[in-house]
């Protein structure tokens, strides 16, 4: 943590920057703009929920973090640097993982080549070991082609990126989509792991909302690409923002 001095000289700590910023985004495909003028913030070490309709530009805000897309206009920051014209690569050096909608796993390979490409170089024992640890199933499927594992399997598979690698700023893009209720269990279960034991910085989109706002400090409401309404997660008690926001009840 950052040390400065107070107006009467006492070294306080400063806050540290937040794992992720955006400030003033625009953002979009082509000549399609989605994202418009969204300010966000990320603080180091705690969970934020990107609620929102379906199409509303989650997914399109996600890749804007993690380099996938370019903004048009405003700034992109990880951790105090700014980020904006680094590729996803170098925004991976800098701690962040994006585990995106649709999993991004190789499929034709096997868990033991995904999990070797996810480690780092002469690293890949420890990955195995890891990725065990985190879910035991894996280091039951190593040698299985990752095309075949059941969807909550893939899923684990994307995850375990995160613990391998030893990540720290985290985007979830609709992890839990499609399975089954005792796999959503297991996959919140580990995201909770990731935030207690490693301290991470986590970004979550998912569609049980209340779920994520059971992990979340604070949330964003996306809707037509701009931020509807934002609060601590214990703002969103009120029923009524679902319905003015969401145009739902929470699940
Ligand atoms: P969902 O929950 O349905 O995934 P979302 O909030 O994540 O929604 P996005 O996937 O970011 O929303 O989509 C926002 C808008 O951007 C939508 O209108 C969508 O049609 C559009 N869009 C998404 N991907 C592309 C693309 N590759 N090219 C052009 N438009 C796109």
């Amino acid at each position: 943590m950052n040390e400065h001095l107070s107006a009467g000289g006492v070294a306080t700590s400063a806050p540290a920057s937040p794992a992720v910023e955006l400030r003033n985004v625009v953002s979009g495909y082509g000549s399609t703009t989605i994202l418009r003028d969204v300010s966000l913030a990320v603080p180091a070490g705690t969970v934020v929920a990107l609620l929102g309709p379906n199409g509303a530009g989650k997914t399109t805000l996600l890749k804007t973090i993690s380099g996938l897309l370019r903004p048009t206009a405003g700034s992109v920051w990880l951790g105090g640097v700014d980020a904006t014209t680094l590729s996803p690569n170098k925004r991976a050096g800098h701690g962040l993982c994006h585990i995106p909608e649709g999993r991004g796993i190789f499929r034709r390979l096997t868990v033991r080549q995904n999990l070797a490409l996810q480690s780092h170089k002469g690293e890949e024992m420890k990955a195995f070991e890891l990725a065990a640890d985190a879910f035991p199933i894996l280091g039951q499927r190593l040698n299985q082609q990752a095309g075949t594992l059941s969807g909550g399997e893939q899923q684990m598979l994307a995850l375990a990126r995160t613990y391998v690698r030893d990540q720290r700023i985290i985007l979830v893009d609709e992890a839990s989509l499609g399975l089954a209720p005792i796999l959503v269990d297991s996959i919140f279960a580990f995201l909770r792991r990731l935030v207690e034991e490693r301290n991470v910085s986590l970004l979550i989109v998912d569609q049980f909302v209340q779920r994520a706002l059971d992990m979340a400090s604070s949330a964003f409401i996306l809707r037509h690409g701009e931020i509807a309404f934002e609060g601590s997660a214990e703002a969103f008690k009120d029923r009524d923002i679902f319905s003015e926001y969401l145009g739902t009840g929470a699940h």
